[in-house]
This record gives structure tokens, sequence and C-alpha cells, in this order.
């Protein structure tokens, strides 16, 4: 599958790039629309990793570019904090217009996701004076050195990069395939804070209410409730690690929403910016106000490219009804998975799971032991790519796909897409189960 240019590109890239910077396969783009990529073989591909979920409008929607580019002809960056402009206030008010919470609500720009969970621990712990943060297994916020510390996965994320900054305990999050209940983890929880560590020290609780990295698990609006709960009784600042989740891709703005529980501190990043570094965190004015002057920022923060990239995304989310198109497409998409065990013949879908067009299907040796089938779960994913769908897995095991795909997709795409993965998961099954 790869050409000359590809494979000199390939031998190149280990030349020049660490090791560490990992790629999943070789298909170096050359152009990008909606949920398509040509690479520069001119070879087309459906696109369900949208930028690592970062692409909830679509490779290159002509208003978000329209956006930019008439951005750049004004000015491309300054320092907000030396020469303000009005795009970063702009959004700051958009945002806090659609904030999850009752009261008034401020919002802070940063670059990246890890920033914006880093600002939030920073701002949790100015707020109450205490050091330390629960976080719950299987998350993931960030590669950080902070963010690494509250991310559960060793391998490939954390292994050799400690020690990493104190203070952080992980509980169990709740998951209906595999245990705990919902109960079980927020029991756990509560023995946590109050037996288990310096309950009286706990800065902040930090939760994605649907894990990406984690295998797109959904937190029962129960266990979200019981952990607010917690949170008012002790004082402890409850945010929400949206920067996966978040903008329109559960069916909702955030994810959260869906359980009527109201955090204090919202971090959201990746489809938000339409595909250029742009990362927020929004929280309650109460606690975002108590930071000083000149606590919060950093050079790239804001910047204007970005904030004109951002803003443009918000007029699409709601002139195109994106989170109503995320629902009709999570129903599509998982109907489709669904039927798969039945037309493979073979009982390898051990769960489809989606939360709006948050879908993750999860491959399994056999419905029964539900082993992961991590084997099969990589052979896919090499298949699909050949044959025209770049698909990208998660969960502890990485043997969940999940889709990403941009919210903007045909349902004629997403049909094509459907037959493409139903061909390799039965290539795919027949080498590995032979
Ligand atoms: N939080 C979550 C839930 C994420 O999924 C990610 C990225 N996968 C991050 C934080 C970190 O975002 P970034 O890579 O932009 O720093």
């Amino acid at each position: 599958m790869v050409s000359e240019v590809g494979a000199d590109l390939e031998v190149r890239r280990e030349q020049a790039l660490p090791h560490g910077v990992a790629v999943a396969f070789p298909v170096y783009a050359e152009r990008a629309l909606g949920a398509e990529v040509w690479d520069i073989e001119g070879r087309r591909y459906i696109d369900f990793i949208g930028g690592m979920g970062a692409l909830a409008v679509g490779h290159s929607h002509p208003k978000v570019i329209a956006a930019v580019k008439a951005q750049l002809d004004r000015f491309s960056h300054t320092f907000f904090g030396s020469i303000p402009y009005q795009g970063y206030i702009q959004l700051a008010e958009r945002l806090n217009a659609l904030a999850p919470f009752s009261g008034k609500s401020k919002t802070l720009l940063v670059t990246t996701g890890a920033e914006a969970v880093e600002n939030a621990i920073k701002v949790a712990r100015y707020h109450t004076g205490r050091r330390s943060i629960v976080v719950f297994r299987g998350s993931f916020h960030g590669r950080t050195l902070l963010t690494l510390g509250m991310t559960s996965q060793i391998d490939p994320y954390k292994r050799g990069f400690g020690p990493f900054p104190g203070d952080i305990h992980f509980s169990p999050f709740p998951s209906p395939y595999s245990g705990p209940s919902a109960s079980e983890a927020l029991d756990a929880f509560r023995d946590l804070v109050e037996s288990q560590t310096e309950g009286e020290q706990i800065a902040a609780v930090v939760i994605e209410p649907v894990q990406g990295e984690g295998g797109f698990v959904a937190a029962p609006p129960e266990f979200l409730r019981g952990l607010r709960e917690v949170c008012n009784q002790r004082g402890i600042v409850l945010i929400a690690d949206e920067v996966q989740c978040g903008f329109a891709r559960t069916g909702k703005v955030f994810a959260i929403e869906h359980s009527g529980v109201e955090p204090d501190l919202v971090a959201i990043g990746k489809s938000f910016g339409a595909g250029l570094p742009i990362a927020a965190l929004i929280g309650k004015a109460e606690i975002m106000d108590k930071v000083p002057p000149g606590g919060l920022g950093g050079t790239y923060a804001g910047n204007p490219l970005a904030c004109a990239a951002a803003l443009a995304a918000l007029d699409v989310l709601q002139e195109e009804g994106l989170a109503a198109r995320s629902v009709k497409i999570g129903d599509r998409l998982a109907a489709g998975f669904r039927a798969l065990n039945q037309s493979t013949n073979r009982q390898i879908i051990g769960e489809v799971r989606n939360a709006g067009a948050m879908v993750g299907v999860e491959l399994v040796e056999d419905v029964e032991s539900r082993r992961p089938a991590a084997e099969l779960t990589s052979w896919l994913i090499k298949d699909a790519a050949e044959n025209g769908l770049l698909l990208a897995s998660a969960g502890r095991a990485h043997n969940v796909i999940r889709v990403l795909v941009p919210l903007t997709t045909s349902d004629e795409i997403l049909d094509e897409a459907l037959s493409i993965f139903a061909g390799s998961l039965a290539r795919a099954a027949d080498r590995v189960c032979a």
C-alpha cells in the first residue's frame, strides 16, 4: 500500500523523529474535506478518527477556513496579556452563555486539553487552599507531568516518566459491562474520601463524564449525582473533563448535561477549535475569580486565529444542529455495528455502547468470557485502513474501536464505512480465530 514516495517518507520519519512519536499507519495526508481524507498517493479514506476527536465540524469546514483566513489578514498573534483583542472576549462570552451552570460563568482560554485540565487544578487549589486530587481508573487527562499523574494507563503513557506530582488518588470508574456497578464505585469513592485520604485536603474531583481513552464508557447519572453530593458536603470542586466528550459529541453540548449534574469547572478542547489548537476552562465565576491577576495565561493562550476558528465552529454547531445530528449518527452506527455478530456469524462484538455519536465497539474473544481481543482489533484497524477506513482504538486492553467521526458526515458515508468495517472485521476474525 505504500508507494516509493510514501516509503521514502517512512524512512525520513524514522531518521528525523524520536521513536516516542508513534504513527498508526503510513497514510500521509494531502488534503481533507468533511469526513474524507486523500493521501499523497491520491487514495481516499473515510476518517473515523477525526483528528482524534478534534473535528466535530469536519475537515476544512468552509466557515472555519473563511474565519481563519479573515483573521490571518488582520493579525495572527499579539499576546492577549499585552495587547488584547475582541475575539478572546467574544469567545469567552459565547462559552459562558453555553456553560452548564446556573450562576455566572467565566472562561479562561488556553492552547491544549492538558493545559485546560492543569489550569482547572490550579484554580481549584487556589479556591480551596487544599492540595489533593481524586481521579478515576481508566481516565486520560493529558501528557504533561501533572495530567499524566492524573491519567491511569501505564503503557504507553506513564512508564518511565515518573515521579509524578503527589496527592493524586484513583477511585474506580463504574462500567455496566465490566464492573464495578455505579453503587459499588460510589461506595469506593466515599471510602477513599472518608478514610483512605486526608479528606479535608481534597481540592478537586476530576471526571470524564464519558471516558475517551478508557474505552467510551459513560458514567451513570446516579454516580455523577453521588459525586456531586459528596463534593457539596465537603467543599470539593467538581471538575468535568470534556476535552473528548464535549462539543455535542454525545448529543448535548456538554456530556454532563445528560445527568442534570452541575460541575464547578469544565475543561474543553479538541473539537471546540475545529482543528486549531485552543482549549478552555469554563467555571463558576466565584471560583474562577479567586486567582489574582497574572496567575493564569500563556503566550499562545487564546490565539486570535484559534479564537476565529472556535467562534466559527460554535456557529456551525448551532446552525447545522450538530447535537441532534450526533444522536442520529450514534443510532445509525450503533445499529449497524450491533448487526455484525449475526452477519459475521461470530460472537466477537462484546458490546456496542454509545452516547450520541461517541460509539464504542468492544471486541472480545467470545461473548461469554468477554476476554479482550486486542490482536483482532489491531488486525481490524490495519485491514480497514487498507480498504479506505481509518479507525482508532481505546480501552485498557486496546480492544475498543472508538468512533470520532465528524458530526457533519452524511448517512451515505456512514453506511459505506459500516460496510468496509464489516468486511475488515470478518477478515480479521478469520485470521485471528483460524
Ligand atoms: N482530557 C481528555 C479527556 C482527553 O481525551 C485528552 C486528549 N486525548 C486530553 C485531556 C488532553 O488533551 P490534549 O492532547 O489537547 O492536551
